[in-house]
């Protein structure tokens, strides 16, 4: 589904990204840790094109969208859920309108057809009451919540994640992880950063180490736990299990 070859980015000739060479497969939950600064972000923005890679090449779903046209790229991302740590919703706008958007706007959806839609996604997260209110009036799990609801609302074919859950009190971090769960168990395919180690062990097909603009260490959950060869990647599983 995801192809990245020799991916390097950079800022005001500060190297962030060091040569990423991956491949995501539909289906798969990759999970990506590893110390602040490292370019996770950079690299999870750089998938959808939200940062321009200063070299190599993206490949989603068998077109380069490192060479796409505008308009092409505004087609793929649209395939492309992405959830930020700050939720970036509309604060203007209802929870409803926040959802129907995008769907509206950029795929031509009607508003009825798209209202129905949210409606029922919403309820499938428990939040249908939550339609009318603004983001103000709910609470940080409610809000990433909508957040991904929003996000599932265009019907992509992957969502990344970035941070989910870091700016979110502690009693709420667990909601929006069992929904992410879920979305897993229904087969959705992820590219998850986050420092929450439980979900990683448990939901992630594939756990990632980048350190220092490069991906150190991959492997499945049990292994990449129990046994990290990177040193590294042990200095830091020692300070965050
Ligand atoms: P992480 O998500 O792993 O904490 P980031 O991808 O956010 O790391 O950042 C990696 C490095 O790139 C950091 O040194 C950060 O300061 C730098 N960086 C990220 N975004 C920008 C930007 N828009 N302009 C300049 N430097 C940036
Ligand atoms: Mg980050």
């Amino acid at each position: 589904m995801i192809d990245v070859k020799d991916l390097n980015k950079s800022f005001e000739g500060h190297q962030v990204l060091k040569g990423i060479n991956e491949h995501i497969e539909k289906g798969e939950k990759v999970v990506i840790v590893g110390p602040s600064g490292s370019g996770k972000s950079t690299f999870l923005r750089c998938l959808n094109l939200l940062e321009v890679p200063t070299s190599g090449e993206i490949w989603f779903e068998g077109k380069e969208i490192t060479k796409a046209k505008t308009k092409e790229v505004n087609a793929l991302r649209q395939k492309m859920g992405m959830v930020f740590q700050h939720f970036n919703l509309f604060p203007h706008l209802t929870i409803v309108d926040n959802i129907t958007l995008a769907p509206v706007k950029l795929k031509k959806m009607t508003k009825s057809d798209a209202v129905a839609n949210a409606m029922a996604l919403l309820k499938r997260v428990g939040l249908e009451d939550k339609a009318k209110a603004y983001p103000n009036q709910l609470s940080g799990g409610q809000k990433q919540r909508i957040a991904i609801v929003r996000a599932l609302a265009m019907n992509p074919d992957v969502m990344l994640f970035d941070e989910p859950t870091s700016a979110l009190d502690p009693e709420m971090v667990g909601e929006v992880l069992e929904l992410m769960s879920q979305l897993a168990r229904d087969g959705m395919t992820m590219v998850v950063v986050t420092h929450e180690m439980g979900f990683a062990r448990e939901v992630a097909s594939r756990v990632m180490f980048m350190d220092d603009g490069k991906i150190v260490e991959q492997n499945r959950p049990e292994e990449f736990f129990s046994n990290p060869q990177n040193d590294r990647l042990k200095e830091f599983l020692s300070k965050v299990l």
